[in-house]
């Protein structure tokens, strides 16, 4: 009977686990912010950055007039200090994405997955209020290391998988279903990238959407 018991929790605490783990804006192992919370404005996030790609991005954006967040890995953040400092400079809001964004992250200890954070936002150069986990895992390791760096977790509401696919039309068509309140994750590592921001733009418009300034993201919290 113990031993059924047990099986049965183990069972619910792996599906609850399951859970957490694929749906990145669940908030139930910890709090996580995957919208914000203007009905008519949506926002734009860059993970995996810096990269060659990220100067382009950062004209666009100027060009556009807009502020996005970027998500870096510290690994190269640290090699590529001027960029990370002109994204500081041109107002955008810089969060960290571990130092290293190995794999294994989700499934380190609690004091070894706060560490693998704390290494990336010691490179980057200001303060640092936000933290998005590799993948978009929050599992209870994860929950629990997070929650010794006193950082906010950002998630998303709309991916476009651009980071793993280069079919510019499946992406455009995930692009489509954008709403309002809607946090977009691109990466920097897409080569196609300023293409697809560009149609972005042309959605947003027909949509009669607008970008909003990230830093009304946290009062949703
Ligand atoms: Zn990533």
């Amino acid at each position: 009977m113990g031993c059924c018991l047990f099986g049965i929790a183990l069972l619910v605490y792996f599906l609850l686990n399951l859970y957490g783990v694929l749906s990145p804006s669940s908030s139930f192992f910890t709090a996580v912010i995957s919208k914000g919370n203007k009905e008519r404005e949506v926002y734009l996030t860059f993970d995996d950055g810096p990269t060659e790609n990220s100067a382009k991005i950062l004209d666009w954006l100027k060009e556009n007039r807009i502020t996005a967040v970027f998500f870096l890995i510290g690994n190269q953040a640290k090699q590529q200090p001027l960029i990370v400092q002109r994204m500081i400079d041109e107002g955008h809001i810089v969060g960290a994405h571990t130092m290293t964004h190995r794999w294994d992250f989700p499934l380190r200890r609690p004091d070894n997955i706060a560490t693998e954070i704390m290494k990336g936002v010691e490179v980057i150069p200001c303060t640092v209020e936000w933290f998005r986990p590799p993948f978009g895992v929050i599992n209870p390791l994860v929950a629990l290391g997070v929650k010794r760096t006193n950082l906010k977790i950002m998630t998303w509401s709309l991916r476009t998988f651009d980071g793993v696919t280069f079919d510019k039309y499946k992406i455009i068509q995930r692009l489509k279903k954008v709403k309002g309140k809607d946090i977009i994750l691109f990466h920097d590592t897409n080569d196609d990238i300023i293409s697809l921001l560009d149609r972005f733009n042309e959605i947003i418009d027909q949509k009669e959407l607008t970008f909003g300034h990230p830093s009304s993201i946290g009062d949703s919290i």
